[in-house]
C-alpha cells in the first residue's frame, strides 16, 4: 500500500504522489523565536519530523524546510487579528532588555537543543523571516503589480475580494471571519478578511527591526514569510505543507491568495494539520500555567523521548490529552521495551522480517497512523521470533519512531564501567572537574559515554 495521506484542502484521504516522485517538497511552518517552545507546539515538530521520517521511510528523498519567523507576528493573533498589537520579538527584547535579534538568536538555540533531544531530524534548512526580506518585498510588488493590494494608514493590504478561490482550506466566510475576531475590525480594510502584507513603523516609536520598501519604511506582514520562503526554497508549487491546525484558518488561507494570486499556480498539493494538545482534559495557555516547556519536563525526571511516544500514542488529527500521569505511563511503557530489548543479542546475519516490515509501514501509510505502528512493535515483541531478527526489525522502525532502541539493545554494563562511573560521580559531587573529566573520557575509551540528566546520570553504548 502505497502511502495515503488526509489533505485539509479537499477533507479526504488521498493517495500521496508527489510532483517529482524523485524528491519530495516539504514545509513546515516553524516557531516564532520570542519564547520557549511548549509541549503544544513540539507535538505539531514531532508530527512534522515523523511525516520526514516516514516519507523516507517510503524510499523518498525529501528536500524539507521550515522557518523561523523573527518578525512580523503579532499579538493580535491571539484575538484572531494578526494585523494588529504588537510585535513579539520587539515585546520580547523589551522585556528582556536585549536586542530583537539576540532574543531570536537565543530562542532559536533553544529550540535546536530541544528539538535534538526529541529526536527532531533537522530540516535541510531553518530559513529565518529577516533573511528573506528582499524576496517578501518582491512578492508584495508582484502583488501590487497583478492588483490585489490597497493601502491604508498602516500599511499595503492584500485584497481578499479580489482572489477569488479565498476560504476554499478554511471554508470560512466574510462572516464568519468578523465574528472570530474578538476585536473591532479596523475601518480601513475594505473586508474583514484582508490582511497585512507590509506594516509600517509606528512614528512615535524606533522598532529593532524595521527596514526600507517601495511603501515606506516597516516590516513584513506574518503571513507573507512562509509564502516567499516556500516558493523561493522549493519552488511555486510544494508537495506538502504542514503546520498545527489553529494556522488553517487564517495563517494558510492567506498563505495560499498570496502566492496564487502572484503566481497562477497552486501553492501546496497536501496541507497537512495537527490537532491540538489539551493539558488536564482542558485548553493550555501561557496564562493557565500548564504551557509547559521541555525543561519542565525533564526537570520532572522525564525524558524527552518518553514526550516523543507520549505523541505518538494518538493519531496527529486527533487531540490528545496531556497529563503527568499519562506521561508516566508512557514513560513506563518506554522502560519497558528498554528492557526487553536490553535483554536481546545482536546477530550480525539476522535479517529484518518482512511480514512485521510491511505492517509497520501499512500503519505508517495509512495517513500517518502511529498508534498502529507502536502496536505492531509491541506485536511483534510478542512474536515467536529469533531474537536478533526482532532487533534488527526494530531498528528499521526506530528510523521512523526515533526511540534510541539502539542504546539499550544487549545492553550490559560491564563493571569497570560502572565503576568509573562511580568515582566520576564522586568527583563531580565535590566539583573536581577536570578528574571528572578525565574519567569521562576513559569511559569514552571503553565505548561507553554518560550523560548527565537533571538529577542523575544515564550509561549509554556509545553508538
Ligand atoms: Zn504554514
Ligand atoms: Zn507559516
Amino acid at each position: 500500500m502505497g502511502l495515503k495521506l488526509y489533505n485539509s484542502l479537499s477533507k479526504k484521504v488521498e493517495d500521496f504522489k508527489p510532483l517529482n516522485p524523485s524528491v519530495v517538497t516539504m514545509y513546515t511552518c516553524g516557531p516564532t523565536v520570542y519564547d520557549y517552545a511548549h509541549i503544544g507546539n513540539w507535538r505539531t515538530y514531532t508530527l512534522a519530523d515523523v511525516m520526514h521520517k516516514a516519507l523516507k521511510f517510503n524510499d523518498y528523498k525529501v528536500k524539507y524546510i521550515m522557518n523561523l519567523t523573527d518578525v512580523g507576528h503579532l499579538t493580535g493573533d491571539n484575538l484572531g487579528d494578526a494585523d494588529i498589537g504588537e510585535d513579539r520579538l520587539e515585546i520580547a527584547a523589551e522585556r528582556e532588555g536585549r536586542s530583537a535579534r539576540d532574543i531570536a538568536n537565543y530562542y532559536i538555540d533553544d529550540f535546536l537543543k530541544n528539538g535534538e533531544k526529541l529526536n527532531i531530524q533537522k530540516p535541510a534548512k531553518f530559513t529565518r523571516a529577516t533573511d528573506y526580506i528582499q524576496d517578501q518585498i518582491d512578492l508584495i510588488k508582484e502583488l501590487e503589480k497583478k492588483g490585489y493590494t490597497y493601502r491604508t494608514t498602516d500599511g499595503i493590504y492584500f485584497d481578499t475580494n479580489k482572489f477569488k478561490k479565498y476560504g476554499a482550506l478554511s471554508g470560512m466566510t466574510e462572516e464568519s471571519i468578523k465574528e472570530g475576531a474578538r476585536v473591532e475590525p479596523n475601518p480601513e480594510k475594505k473586508h474583514p478578511a484582508d490582511f497585512a502584507l507590509w506594516k509600517f513603523s509606528p512614528t512615535d516609536k524606533i522598532r529593532w527591526q524595521e527596514w526600507d520598501s517601495p511603501w515606506g519604511v516597516g516590516f513584513p506582514g506574518w503571513h507573507i514569510e512562509c509564502s516567499a520562503m516556500s516558493m523561493k526554497e522549493l519552488g511555486d508549487t510544494i508537495d506538502l505543507h504542514l503546520g498545527a491546525e489553529d494556522l488553517r484558518m487564517i495563517h494558510h488561507q492567506n498563505e495560499i491568495a498570496q502566492s496564487e494570486a502572484a503566481t497562477g499556480r497552486q501553492f501546496v498539493n497536501y496541507w497537512i494539520h495537527g490537532a491540538f494538545l489539551l493539558v488536564d482534559g482542558g485548553r493550555m495557555g501561557k496564562s493557565l500555567g500548564n504551557a509547559y516547556t521541555l525543561q519542565d519536563i525533564e526537570s520532572k525526571n522525564f525524558d524527552p523521548i518518553s514526550l516523543r511516544y507520549f505523541y505518538m500514542t494518538a493519531h496527529y488529527r486527533t487531540p490528545l490529552n496531556f497529563t503527568w500521569e499519562a506521561l508516566q505511563n508512557v514513560q513506563n511503557s518506554l522502560k519497558k521495551l528498554y528492557d526487553i530489548v536490553g535483554g536481546y543479542k545482536e546477530s550480525k546475519e539476522a535479517e529484518v522480517d518482512e511480514r512485521y516490515l510491511e505492517k509497520f509501514l501499512d500503519a505508517l501509510n495509512d495517513d500517518i497512523n502511529m498508534p498502529k505502528a507502536i502496536a505492531v512493535l509491541w506485536e511483534m515483541l510478542k512474536a515467536d521470533m529469533d531474537e536478533s531478527e526482532k532487533i534488527k526489525t526494530l531498528f528499521k522502525f526506530d528510523e521512523v519512531l526515533g526511540l534510541n532502541i539502539e542504546n539499550y539493545v544487549g545492553f550490559e554494563i560491564p563493571q569497570k564501567v560502572l565503576d568509573l562511573v562511580k568515582v566520576r560521580q564522586e568527583y563531580r559531587k565535590v566539583g573536581i572537574w577536570d578528574k571528572a573529566d578525565l574519567i569521562r573520557r576513559e569511559i569514552s575509551q571503553l565505548g561507553y559515554v554518560v550523560d548527565d540528566t537533571g538529577n542523575g546520570y544515564k550509561v549509554k553504548r556509545k553508538i
